[in-house]
């Protein structure tokens, strides 16, 4: 049994909105207590100086996606249909040390921007494999980051899920996105079982979860496949729902209901459940989710930087719906920054009308990134405080940086004033993997290297898809803004087309 204790700094308490002067004592991986400044620490105990220092517990992302980070960048005015079309380009050739070297850079990012969590829908073509997940997850274990990695699945293409696309396109693109092809759901139900039965991780740590990407992209055995597989080996289950307008009128037209709803008739919402970014969610779909102790990952720079619209979590809160906040991977984001992610929900929330009772508040922002995130990743009572038995999971900010002079209000400042830049320490379980604005953990100037070699050679490697994307983006881009126009109500009961 090994003891820290961390002196001198001031503690910060969400919920209660306080931050006060106080020694955490650790036990191992565990907050023990919390006490008065200089209070007693058993022999031995490590001491860790944090004169001078707001701590709060770390931020959790709640929806992101480790390929992502390689392909950060790369686009600029993109929808999700063209970003989905862009996929074979920006994220194809992968090999098996590129799916750890995007994972590893993405988790880099976040410990240094004060995140010690995520939920990583992870991609692999054509199929989840073990090896695949497994490199995903030790990039997460080597840089002492937590995660939970979800293989991120489908067995219907994009050009198969959208209603009237594979007609738009002419033939000879009819033939190459035919190629895209998913393999049937019985071989990726198969390999994800393979990779859950040998999952090798601490699940504290890293555990794994099952992602069917967005409903109508799978067939409903598929998605039934899925949710079976995370009941029997107890693990989250993480989808695309409502992100878009194409999505949501897609939903009605495939199903004659919401997706939501289609869902709740699958038998698959429950606690265990995210959905992630829910923009087009109406009232009703708001009120299974809650009902079902489901909840959202709320990611409002993803859904502004694709123009999929502003999610209304005061309306989830108001129907019980667990809101967690996350970044989004870094091909639509294009960063992974938590602080930045609160802020945005903050003001997504402010700019929807002129009645500030409806906003969220800071409080409500910042309960979202921690405790929020960490019901959605399955870590309820043990991530997202800083209180004794919570897991030591913490973030040291630097009073005397510009983002905290003066000190008015530390969660008012944490959400609106911090952007990542007076981090100087993050713990994580009792080890600091970030230690005076250095990653303890990853050679940072060699991973600098592996990162720049692999973006050359897949930018050569995914020259034929990248020519293929932009004979796609006429097409995508004109067919899914026309299926968008469809007169679609939300926001009030029940969804529907005119
Ligand atoms: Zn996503």
């Amino acid at each position: 049994m090994s003891h820290t204790i961390l002196r001198g700094g001031v503690v910060l308490d969400i919920a209660a909105g306080t931050a006060a002067p106080a020694d955490i004592l650790i036990e191992d991986d565990t907050i023990q207590e919390i006490g008065p400044p200089g209070c007693a620490a058993p022999d031995g105990a490590i001491e860790i100086s944090a004169a001078r220092r707001l701590l709060h517990p770390g931020l959790i992302n709640a929806h992101t996606h480790g390929h992502g980070n390689l392909a950060k960048g790369m686009g600029d005015r993109w929808t999700l249909e063209l970003l989905l079309a862009a996929a074979p380009w920006i994220t194809g050739n992968r090999s098996t040390e590129d799916k750890y070297l995007s994972t590893q850079l993405g988790a880099v990012e976040m410990v240094l921007k004060g995140c010690t969590a995520c939920y990583d829908l992870s991609f692999e073509w054509p199929l989840p494999t073990a090896e695949g997940l497994a490199q995903a997850a030790q990039a997460y274990a080597d840089v002492g980051m937590r995660a939970v990695v979800a293989p991120m699945v489908a067995d219907r293409s994009f050009y198969e899920a959208i209603p009237g696309l594979l007609d738009a396109l002419p033939p000879t693109l009819q033939q190459r996105v035919g190629e895209l092809r998913l393999p049937p759901a019985e071989a990726t139900l198969s390999a994800i079982r393979g990779a859950l039965r040998g999952w090798s991780f601490n699940r504290d740590q890293v555990c794994p979860a099952v992602a069917p990407t967005i409903p109508h992209h799978c067939s409903d055995g598929f998605i039934t496949g899925c949710a079976a597989l995370a009941r029997e080996f107890e693990v989250g289950l993480h989808s695309h729902v409502a992100e878009s307008k194409v999505q949501a009128v897609t939903g009605i037209r495939v199903y004659g209901h919401t997706q939501t709803a289609h869902l709740e008739t699958l038998g698959v919402l429950g606690p265990h459940f995210t959905v992630a970014h829910g923009v087009w969610l109406d009232h009703d779909d708001m009120k299974r989710l809650g009902d079902n102790g489901a909840s959202v990952a709320h990611n409002p720079g993803s859904n502004m930087r694709l123009g999929s619209g502003l999610a209304d979590a005061r309306a989830m809160l108001e129907r019980r719906v667990n809101l967690g906040i996350g970044t989004d991977g870094a091909n639509c984001a294009d960063n992974q920054n938590m602080y930045e992610a609160m802020r945005l929900a903050s003001f997504v929330s402010k700019v929807q009308g002129p009645d500030w009772r409806r906003w969220l508040s800071t409080r409500e922002a910042a309960l979202a990134a921690t405790e929020g995130s960490a019901r959605a990743l399955g870590f309820a009572g043990k991530l997202g405080r800083i209180a004794p038995g919570y897991k030591a999971d913490i973030v040291m900010l630097d009073l005397d940086h510009p983002n905290w002079l003066p000190f008015n209000d530390p969660v008012n400042q944490l959400v609106h004033t911090e952007d990542g830049t007076a981090v100087t320490s993050v713990m994580i379980g009792g080890r600091l993997v970030v230690d005076n604005r250095r990653v303890t953990t990853v050679d940072f100037g060699r991973l600098g290297d592996r990162v720049a070699a692999a973006r050359e050679r897949l930018a050569a490697a995914n020259v034929d898809n990248r020519r293929l994307y932009e004979a796609l983006v006429p097409v995508v881009g004109s067919h899914c803004p026309g299926l968008a126009a469809s007169p679609y109500h939300v926001h009030r009961n029940g969804a529907r087309l005119d």
